[in-house]
């Protein structure tokens, strides 16, 4: 059966040009779907996979604000609609979190900014055209383990994942049946992130019931069950290969 092209539905996924993001715009691009590929800077990689997915391209600096609204409305005004939004641009960088000292306010700025106050942004920002979606609207929030529990990266890192998923069971709540809300939460995954993280690869190689980090594509795997489970809402899905087991 002949699908109109605008039948098909639109997907906005923050951060698709390397990683996690790139893993699931080719995942939902190769599931019908029509996707806005963005990125902060690599415009020409961008440019590059949206041409390559029959999708569209926009750059944009998600912290900041009018930036980030501003994303949803080339969406729009590229493609009229908006079914899904996934909340993958993300940063992180190591700090002790021994060493309260070396986590700066700064830090916490930039990562709550990135992390948590964005994909809310975003949220906000779309939420009347996902409520408009003839299938229903989704917001899949890429979060992390270590929002879960007391792991990762940094001290706000964690936190700034944790206050991403418990936004998450909020606005399932709050958004429900219209929009679905829901977050995937990875372990390691092998992305341009964490390629330097040598002690991480080798905990997940040597401990994790799996005996390996995730790839991009088995994010994107769970990013698509997710979309496609009509009646999912407010979950936060560990995907650690295991390793909380251990
Ligand atoms: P990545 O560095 O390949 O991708 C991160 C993306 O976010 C990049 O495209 C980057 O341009 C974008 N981004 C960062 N700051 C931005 C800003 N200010 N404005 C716009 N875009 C910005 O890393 P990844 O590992 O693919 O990470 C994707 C998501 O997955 C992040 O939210 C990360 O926290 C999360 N995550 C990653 C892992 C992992 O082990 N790699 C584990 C758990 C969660």
């Amino acid at each position: 059966m002949r699908i109109d092209e605008q039948d098909r539905p639109v997907a906005l996924v923050s951060g698709s040009t390397s990683g996690i993001g790139e893993a699931v715009a080719r995942r939902l691009a190769a599931d019908g779907m029509r996707v806005v590929v963005h990125s902060r800077h690599s415009a020409e990689a961008g440019e590059k996979l949206a041409a390559e997915l029959g999708g569209a391209y926009v750059r944009a600096d998600l912290a900041v604000e009018d930036e980030a609204r501003c994303l949803v409305g080339a969406a729009l005004d590229r493609y009229g609609r908006l079914d899904a939004l996934v909340n993958n641009a993300g940063i992180s960088w190591p700090i002790p979190h021994d060493d309260l000292a070396a986590a700066t306010p700064a830090d916490w700025r930039r990562l709550l900014e990135v992390n948590l106050i964005a994909p809310w942004v975003l949220c906000t920002t779309a939420l009347p055209a996902l409520r408009r979606s003839p299938s229903g609207g989704s917001i899949v929030n890429i979060t992390s383990h270590a929002g879960v529990r007391p792991k990762g990266s940094s001290v706000p890192y964690a936190a700034s994942k944790a206050a991403l998923n418990h936004v998450t069971r909020l606005l399932a709540a709050a958004l429900g049946p219209e929009v679905r809300v829901n977050a995937v939460a990875p372990g390691l995954v092998d992305t341009p992130m964490t390629k330097d993280w040598a002690h991480a690869h080798e905990l997940w190689r040597e401990r994790a019931p799996m005996h390996r980090p995730a790839l991009p594509s088995d994010v994107a795997d769970l990013v698509a069950s997710v979309l496609a489970s009509t009646y999912l809402t407010g979950e936060v899905i560990v995907l650690d290969g295991g390793l909380n087991l251990t």
